[in-house]
């Protein structure tokens, strides 16, 4: 019965699995182990030689017998044929080679021994041309060789009268010895892709990042080499960008640090997705990401900036959690790879979200000045730490008067620090360095503790409310208003005397967070003021939903209103504004007895300003207010 073709294909197909692949020897160990088989055929065409001369064989036989592996030996040493017809060649010269022996013992049985021996010799390819070449070889040589010569191949009867039988008599233990040869081919195989598949997991664990599957630090940098020694790419622009999410620190500490990771994971590949092939995005660590686009121009770079920083500002629902993800991108350029360095422009690329950060602009490019500027800020950082710890800072105290009657009522804390070498800075010095950075928090308590202890001593006559400006930052802190209530405690200062001034600008960040913030503030009984009003971009509907208990138009504007008609108008405006809302109205900068007295005609609840006071440390403070209940008791 005979196998019909669909039928074979079904056979060999379900053997397939069990069968090696073949073709899959790495070329080094090609070269090894073909170099030794042709030196096998050489050492053959060696002893042929001598063998054929020591046994005073005819000199046309011994050069006959010889030339098969050698012939064999310099054909596969071909370094012009491919690798497939050299293997192929030796495994045929190998047999031959056997064939050779075979003849040369006169068929005796133990000269077939040979072929037993070379077989496991051609396995050593792992190939299945050159191993079935040798198959075919072996067949025919007995098949034909042993019908023409069958004393040459065979020694005994039943095989010289019967080649062909004995032909595949000898195929079947032959087929045995490549059973063995083709399970130890195999076996070699499986052990090499298992070893392959260990060491690509190795390598991509080492260059990606487990959580977002991006490729990580390592492999950017070793992207960065490929960039430079490519002759062409290293002398085109290449660009930077770092993004880095806002706020993220919020969401580990408010939600916790599971759903920062699900946030993380949901980011990273959204930008991965926006990037061009043959260009990098990695996550660096923490909610930072880095992208190197080659060949990028700083128009092409502020391009993907935008775009990724469009891909990523979307509402995310994590466990249920609706974020608003924000991020900043800084992006550094330089003219080629060789003009600087990847750490330089990672570098850049930081400072320039650092800005693009403090201006809540999306993103940013660098510009050198950036960077003195930067290396100051971070000095200036470290030394404010110790200042902190130092007691460096002190409170200057700025009246605010009742209208019309010029009481009055309080006073506005404003910091100063007393530098042990600078001398004494004004906040303008220090306060936008401590609002980049987490710093700004300790520093507000800070002067929240200075203030309260002041107004605790200053019970004892009138009592004096005090005003402590409140940076945005500080209403991300869910904990503030306890700390804050704590302190009042601490000092024994009723909650009513307390007020805090924050800006329009607080609430176009996160406002619901800052609402609760307030909220809590507020129902504590602290009341909160809209400081520099009319200067940030609050909307009315805003202004309605926030607990504030006071507006306090910008100097700008009240410096201006007696010349500037529109400026006059404005103040006026805010005034109804203020009283049509509940809201109590302060005027700063008031620096004349005429802006005074046209603030009290307008209906202004309150001012502050140079020509009530200057903002004077607590001795000075006392003494004016001495002065004044001096002068008012004369009166
Ligand atoms: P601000 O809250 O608007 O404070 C009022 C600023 O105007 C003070 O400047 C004060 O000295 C100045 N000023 C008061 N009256 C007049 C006047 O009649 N004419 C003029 N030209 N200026 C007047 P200062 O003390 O330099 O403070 C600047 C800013 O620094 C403050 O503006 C406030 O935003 C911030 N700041 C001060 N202390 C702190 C603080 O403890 N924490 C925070 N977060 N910010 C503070
Ligand atoms: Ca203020
Ligand atoms: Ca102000």
């Amino acid at each position: 019965m005979t196998l019909s073709a669909p039928a074979g294909r079904q056979v060999l197909r379900s053997l397939a699995p069990w069968l090696p692949h073949g073709s899959t020897l790495p070329a080094p160990q090609w070269a090894v182990r073909h170099r030794a088989v042709t030196w096998l055929l050489i050492v053959h065409a060696a002893a042929f030689l001598v063998a054929g001369l020591a046994t005073h064989l005819p000199l046309t036989t011994v050069v006959s017998d010889a030339s098969v592996p050698a012939l064999g030996a310099y054909a596969a040493s071909r370094g012009s044929l491919s690798r497939a017809v050299r293997s192929g060649i030796a495994a045929v010269s190998l047999m031959l080679t056997s064939a050779v022996v075979v003849h040369l013992m006169d068929g005796s049985i133990e000269g077939h021994f040979h072929f037993f021996v070379m077989i496991p010799v051609v396995a050593l390819y792992e190939d299945w041309a050159p191993f079935l070449l040798a198959v075919g070889v072996v067949l025919v040589h007995h098949g034909v060789i042993g019908t023409l010569a069958p004393n040459s191949v065979y020694d005994h009867r039943g095989a010289i009268d019967h080649p062909w039988r004995w032909a595949f008599v000898h195929a079947g233990f032959f087929a045995s010895a490549c059973v063995g040869a083709v399970i130890n081919w195999k076996l070699h195989e499986e052990a090499r892709s298992a070893e392959q598949s260990l060491t690509a997991r190795v390598r991509h664990q080492a260059h990606h990042d487990p959580l977002t599957g991006l490729p990580n630090r390592t492999q950017l940098l070793d992207h960065a080499a490929d960039l430079l020694a490519d002759p062409v790419r290293n002398k085109q622009p290449v660009a930077v960008l770092l993004v880095d999410l806002d706020r993220f620190k919020d969401v580990n500490d408010v939600l916790g640090h599971a759903s920062g990771d699900v946030l993380l994971s949901r980011v990273g590949p959204l930008m991965a997705g926006a990037i061009r092939g043959g260009d990098i995005l990695c996550r660096l660590g923490g909610d930072e990401f880095a992208a190197v686009l080659a060949g990028a121009d700083e128009e092409t770079a502020i391009n993907v900036a935008k775009r990724l920083h469009e891909l990523i500002s979307v509402t995310m629902d994590i466990d249920g959690v609706l974020l608003n993800v924000e991020a900043s991108v800084g992006i550094a350029v330089l003219p080629s790879l060789a003009d600087g360095d990847i750490d330089t422009l990672l570098r850049h690329a930081d400072i320039a979200m650092y800005t693009a950060k403090r201006a809540r602009c999306g993103f940013a490019v660098y510009q050198a000045d950036q960077d003195t500027s930067t290396r100051e800020r971070l000095n200036l950082l470290g030394e404010m730490r110790q200042a902190l710890l130092n007691d460096e800072f002190v409170l200057h105290y700025q009246p605010k008067v009742g209208l019309p009657d010029n009481r009055l009522l309080g006073v506005e804390a404003l910091a100063r620090w007393q530098h042990p070498t600078r001398g004494l800075l004004g906040p303008n010095e220090f306060i936008p360095a401590a609002e980049s950075t987490g710093l700004i928090v300790p520093f507000t308590l800070h002067v929240l503790r200075i203030a309260l202890q002041q107004v605790s001593q200053w019970q004892d006559g009138e009592p004096l409310s005090v005003a402590v400006n409140l940076s945005p930052r500080c209403l991300a802190e869910v904990d503030l208003p306890q700390k804050i209530l704590a302190m009042l405690k601490t000092y024994g200062v009723a909650p009513s005397l307390l007020e805090l001034e924050i800006t329009e600008n607080t609430l176009a960040h996160d406002p619901d967070r800052a609402l609760a913030t307030l909220t809590a503030l507020h129902n504590a009984g602290i009341s909160i003021s809209i400081d520099d009003f009319g200067t940030g971009y609050s909307s009315m509907s805003y202004l309605k939903r926030l607990p504030v208990s006071e507006l306090k138009v910008d100097r700008s504007f009240v410096s201006g209103m007696l010349s500037n008609l529109d400026d006059g108008i404005l103040v006026r405006s805010v005034v109804d504004l203020g009283h049509n809302l509940g809201l109590t109205v302060v005027a700063e900068g008031v620096e004349d007895q005429e802006t005074l007295e046209a603030l009290a005609a307008v209906g202004c609840d309150v001012a502050q300003g140079y020509h009530l006071g200057r903002p004077m440390p607590t001795e000075a403070f006392n003494v004016w207010r001495a002065d004044r209940s001096a002068e008012a008791a004369v009166a």
